[in-house]
């Protein structure tokens, strides 16, 4: 399985064309690669993008209410 596999990216914009859902990720040598199908965009995801994909944990799940 030497193929590259491509996968879209659920959700994702892309940052040149504002196209949505256009943007698909590969593996390349152990780095992720983005490209947008629509206009033809890349980007190498290093690991300084990849704090971007964390999602925030300070939100409010529920209110708490000491009695
Ligand atoms: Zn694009």
């Amino acid at each position: 399985m030497t193929a590259k596999r491509k996968r879209f990216i659920a959700g994702a914009v892309c940052p040149e064309c504002q196209a949505k859902d256009t943007l698909a990720v590969w593996q390349d040598q152990g780095v992720d690669n983005v490209i947008c199908v629509k206009c033809g965009f890349t980007q190498r995801q290093t690991d300084q993008v990849a704090a971007d994909k964390t999602p925030a944990k300070d939100q409010i799940i529920g209110i708490f209410h000491p009695e």
